[in-house]
């Protein structure tokens, strides 16, 4: 198995946002922001594509706009190795910033954030004191913080959130989209373990691939030109059941994990969803969205009622 490299991992996020941009100027959900951070896709995405990310955005917003409602407002959210991502965008449109909003990546990805914002009058107005900013490398707007770190160097990772105002006290969800599946699995375990570690209260979102040693995977894997970024995470990720046990070994008592088949399965809105774009037959949705998982581990030492969002 060879190891992604850096700059390899990096231009996920732009294929992520591609596919949200896409997906939205097709109807599936609305994001007035995603335009904004990437161009328009040159080239057709199949109707599966469009679909599952509408299954794993609709699914991790409820979650997001539970867990903000559950604490009116008096916690944070961070975003790890958020890329090019707009939740914080589409939480302030809805009235929903939590008393903080944390962003990590590469210092490459977030240099390229802050230019983006900088020049998009649309994201620079939702944040707060954006102007007087002079350092390059992360962004302190109000409820908003970008910050750049390796999420595999918990030390430093540890001190930038320091320095951008994270609070231990304070309930906190972290989120990962499709991440942690590029670290090696004693490096995504030291950060799931560092969070339990540190905060009392908090919640663990987790999105990614299970299930890739089938053949479908490699087929998937292949199509998504990730051969050569073979995933440093695959070894973890071979079944829900490993998913959840990298959670439960590392001080998470609560955690569910369900295939995003089954989410999807049970969208409210699957019908208007279906609606948009014709499938040429089914099969391949399923064993697609049978390849991804939606996990949330929740520890909830204050008996704040985060457990309801398991
Ligand atoms: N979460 C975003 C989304 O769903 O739109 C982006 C997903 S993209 C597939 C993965 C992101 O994780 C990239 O922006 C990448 O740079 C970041 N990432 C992966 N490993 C990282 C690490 N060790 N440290 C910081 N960021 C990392």
């Amino acid at each position: 198995m060879s190891e992604c490299s850096d700059v390899a991992i990096q231009a996920t996020c732009d294929d992520a946002s591609l596919c949200k941009r896409y997906a939205v100027q097709r109807g599936y959900w609305e994001d007035k922001y995603i335009g904004y951070m990437v161009q328009s896709s040159t080239s057709r995405k199949q109707p599966e594509i469009s679909r599952g990310y509408y299954a794993r955005t609709e699914a991790i917003w409820k979650l997001l706009v539970q867990f903000v409602s559950i604490m009116e407002q008096k916690c944070q959210i961070v975003s790890l190795g958020a890329g090019l991502d707009t939740t914080y965008w589409r939480l302030h449109e809805a009235g929903l910033v939590p008393h903080g909003y944390f962003e990590v990546d590469f210092i490459d990805v977030v240099t390229r954030k802050i230019r983006c914002i900088g020049t998009k009058p649309a994201l620079r107005s939702c944040l707060s004191d954006f102007e007087t900013q002079s350092d390059k490398s992360c962004l302190h707007c109000g409820a908003y913080r970008l910050v750049s770190a390796d999420l595999r160097d918990i030390l430093k990772l540890e001190d930038k959130l320091i320095s951008a105002g994270i609070d231990f006290r304070l309930p906190t969800l972290f989120l990962a989209e499709c991440v942690l599946i590029y670290m090696a699995p004693d490096k995504s375990s030291n950060l799931i373990n560092w969070i339990t570690d540190k905060f009392n209260d908090c919640v663990f979102i987790n999105y990614e691939q299970i299930n890739m040693d089938d053949s479908f995977a490699k087929v998937m894997i292949n199509n998504l030109k990730l051969r050569n970024c073979w995933l440093a995470g695959a070894q973890a990720c071979l079944s829900k059941q490993v998913q959840m046990n990298r959670f439960l070994d590392n001080g998470w008592l609560n955690v569910v994990c369900n295939d995003m088949w089954n989410i999807y399965n049970r969208l409210p809105d699957r019908q208007r969803i279906e609606r948009l774009e014709m499938l040429d037959e089914s099969e391949l949705l399923e064993q697609l969205l049978q390849h991804y998982c939606l996990m949330v581990a929740v520890k909830d030492t204050s008996d704040l009622g985060l457990e309801m969002m398991l």
